[in-house]
């Protein structure tokens, strides 16, 4: 009997979806400005000069101007306290212009970064980190829900992959990613795991996933073992490598490009999921970059929208 070949895993395409939200939001936010005259205004906070933080708040601004919401950037120097971040943040949120607050994080390490999420206004906290949004979500009656997690959710359901009764593991227990995506799937009736770096066996656990999450931050750190064949992988993991070698165990043949983007600016991204093990084996995976990030920003300008509405009770 002749073995019909495997394929290798499906690739769910952020790209696709993502650029689906964002029309989806641009629409809205046209129909505001012609039926109320509200045109969303987000306020994106970065302090100091962390290289990734800037592209990410970059990539904010940029994808706020593509569905035509207002962003006002506010680059604060890395000398900033807490009390002057503080004083900031009050004047943001007393700001009737403003419809959502962004701080980057991280944020420095002298700042009290826990004070300075409390500090935001609930109704403008457009990440869903201030405790309260935290605690409804956890309650299962979510109002802003942080963005990477929304997207993953949002990614499983515009592909069709069903939620309701699968075992899903995730692995990260980060107030960003971690917890809320668990949160998220639980209210959505999959049965889930958390794992974490005092879990056990961890690849015994992870390969009982329908739903693997992976929020490490550990390059390729889920290999072929840990996976359960045929399961959806979500990638969340955004990783540098800069060792040539490395990139070719990691993306076998479409390691050319990566090996051309290391020679050329020193490093390429990797997320926390061995992709040439996970193309073995899963039945689809994101890809990194191409994948969640993309969400995380789509799903951003979602909540912005959604703050202008609450705030004016449309
Ligand atoms: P954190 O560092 O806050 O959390 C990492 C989690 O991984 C922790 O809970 C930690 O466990 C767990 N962990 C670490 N090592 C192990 C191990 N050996 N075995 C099992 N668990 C382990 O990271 P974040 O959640 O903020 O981010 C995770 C990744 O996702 C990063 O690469 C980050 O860059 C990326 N990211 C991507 C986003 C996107 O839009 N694509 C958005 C946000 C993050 P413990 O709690 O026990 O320490």
């Amino acid at each position: 009997m002749v073995k019909a070949e495997r394929q290798p895993a499906q690739i769910l395409d952020g790209r696709v979806t993502a650029d689906q939200i964002k029309q989806e939001v641009a629409a809205e936010v046209r129909r505001l400005l012609a039926q109320h005259g509200v045109k969303p205004r987000l306020a994106a906070v970065l302090v100091g000069d962390d290289d990734a933080s800037a592209v990410y708040v970059r990539n904010k601004v940029r994808a706020c101007a593509e569905v035509g919401i207002v962003s006002d950037q506010r680059l604060l120097p890395a000398s900033t306290t807490t009390t002057e971040l503080l004083a900031l943040i009050r004047k943001l949120n007393q700001s009737d212009d403003v419809d959502g607050i962004l701080v980057q994080l991280p944020l420095p390490r002298e700042i009290d970064e826990a004070s300075i999420l409390e500090a935001v206004a609930p109704a403008k906290d457009v990440d869903g980190f201030h405790p309260s949004n935290v605690g409804l979500l956890a309650m299962g009656r979510p109002r802003f829900v942080p963005c990477t997690p929304a997207g993953i959710i949002e990614l499983l359901d515009r592909n069709q992959i069903e939620i309701a009764g699968l075992n899903a593991c995730v692995v990260g227990r980060s107030q960003i990613v971690g917890r809320p995506v668990a949160n998220l799937l639980l209210q959505r009736h999959a049965t889930v795991t958390i794992c974490h770096s005092r879990t056990r066996d961890l690849p015994a656990v992870t390969r009982q996933a329908e739903i693997l999450v992976a929020a490490i931050g550990r390059p390729a750190f889920i290999r072929g073992n840990y996976i359960k064949p045929g399961a959806v992988v979500i990638d969340v993991g955004v990783n540098k490598i800069t060792d040539v070698d490395d990139a070719r165990a990691l993306f076998g043949g479409d390691a050319g490009k990566r090996i051309e983007a290391i020679e050329k600016r020193g490093y390429t991204l990797v997320g926390d999921v061995h992709p040439v093990e996970a193309d073995a084996i899963a039945g689809r995976r994101t890809p990194v970059p191409g994948g969640i990030g993309l969400l995380t920003v789509a799903m951003l300008m979602r909540n912005t929208l959604q703050a202008a509405k609450w705030r004016r009770g449309l």
